[in-house]
């Protein structure tokens, strides 16, 4: 009888590269391999996915080639991802680099594992079928969507992982309602989400009006603002299941900016759906994703970035320092002074770290629906609906528990928060 083949896997990059990663391993051990959870000695075949979202993501998918070589100096390498679709020949002839993929036919990885050479061809124009391992109990990711059509100037993501093509309809329902069966959570997850539907004559109603009787919570991973309508709030609004925790990109809170960034909207409609969200669900969290020091970023747009951070009043701002992409639009333009960029890092991270504390002493003596994710030190750690972050004292509660729990103060990066009781299964 042949032995069977070992693999591990190592990821790097956003939850898409996860979803897709946890994707294949359940296709190879349905295919008779040995998916282990560490790359060792006996190892046969490590997975590298890898990234392209700045320099430094893809400098540092180069480097995972020694870490691999090392733990597993036998196995062969198989790359996939952004930055191997990008440039495949910076892993071209690499010690035990056998086959490169890039971003497409990596449900096809069972039939090619074998094979050597690179596969890395265009990303395809339809929605290539993957869906999750079951394994997954407390949050699971689902993939509904994957490419982007925007061409954000500092993006590369377009020309790496195509256009925007939708998973259908059919296929997510069906994908939802078998992980509900032992997942307490569901997060949308896609390169560009809010681009679904666009391709197959659908939209953003039609996907969350067939989750609402999902029996898991529903939580979409990050939007654009242009989705927000009130039709799309009213939507919503019917899901009991639906998180409100908003990730809306923001990018920039100037209108020279975000011209530059070709991003389609200024910062009045930014604010103007952040307003109509927080009318509409009091309770909610907005979070964003801000870029420092684009391009011709002066200091009077910097001010008026963080006068619009100040109005929206964000719970969470994740903060890039811009980073040039060489093939990208903005990367032709010279770059803002490096002090200045840490300088205006510096200023924005102090203003993020106020708004996220005033966020978290709204909660403080509310009673909300915490999902119980991990333990760590005394406690258990997990978040509610709204993505507050809470520590309860670990007797109280299991993982994959979910609790009704009161905020009694804030804590870490997060709040303690005490046991009202546990949600019993339906
Ligand atoms: S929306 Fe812009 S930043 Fe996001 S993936 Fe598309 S091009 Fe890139």
């Amino acid at each position: 009888m042949n032995k069977q083949k070992k693999v591990a896997f190592l990821t790097l990059g956003c939850k898409v590269n996860q979803f897709e990663a946890d994707s294949v391993a359940k296709q190879l051990e349905e295919n008779g391999f040995i998916v282990e959870n560490e790359i060792t000695s006996d190892c046969d075949f490590v997975i590298l996915s890898t990234c392209a979202v700045t320099n430094e993501a893809e400098r540092k998918s180069r480097q995972m080639l020694s870490k691999i070589n090392k733990l597993a100096p036998n196995a062969r390498i198989i790359v996939c991802g952004c930055a191997s679709q990008h440039q495949a020949k910076n892993f071209e002839g690499k010690k035990n680099v056998s086959v490169i993929i890039g971003t497409s036919s990596k449900h096809l990885l069972p039939l090619i594992l074998e094979e050597s050479g690179a596969f890395v061809v265009e990303p395809p124009l339809d929605w290539e079928e993957m869906s999750a391992p079951l394994k997954h109990r407390t949050r699971a990711y689902v993939k509904v969507q994957d490419g982007c059509n925007n061409f954000c100037s500092y993006c590369l993501i377009p020309y790496v992982r195509g256009r925007s093509r939708s998973r259908p309809l059919e296929s997510i329902i069906v994908e939802c309602f078998n992980i509900a069966k032992h997942s307490k959570e569901i997060v949308l997850t896609g390169i560009n989400i809010s681009a679904w539907g666009q391709d197959i004559n659908r939209d953003m109603i039609d996907l969350l009006s067939s989750l609402t009787t999902i029996n898991a919570r529903i939580r979409i991973s990050s939007m654009e603002m242009n989705i927000i309508t009130p039709q799309l709030i009213e939507t919503i609004k019917k899901m009991p299941n639906f998180c409100h925790h908003f990730h809306l990109s923001m990018q920039s809170g100037c209108d020279k900016v975000l011209k530059d960034m070709n991003r389609h909207y200024t910062s009045a409609e930014f604010l103007e759906k952040v307003k109509m969200l927080k009318d509409a669900f009091p309770d909610c969290n907005i979070t964003t994703d801000l870029i420092v020091g684009f391009p011709g970023e002066t200091d009077e747009d910097f001010k008026q970035t963080i006068d619009t951070i100040k109005r929206a009043k964000f719970g969470y701002i994740h903060i890039f320092p811009y980073s040039r992409r060489a093939g990208t639009v903005a990367s032709r333009k010279p770059n803002v002074d490096a002090n200045v960029v840490k300088e205006r890092v510096m200023k924005v991270t102090k203003l993020r770290d106020e708004l996220e504390k005033e966020f978290l002493e709204k909660q403080l003596g509310t009673v909300q629906e915490m999902l119980c994710e991990q333990e760590k030190d005394e406690y258990i750690v997990g978040h509610t609906r709204n993505f507050t972050k809470v520590y309860l004292p670990k007797k109280q509660a299991e993982p994959n528990d979910l609790a009704y729990v009161r905020i009694d103060e804030l804590y870490l990066d997060g709040v303690k928060g005490s046991l009202v009781e546990i949600v019993k299964d339906d």
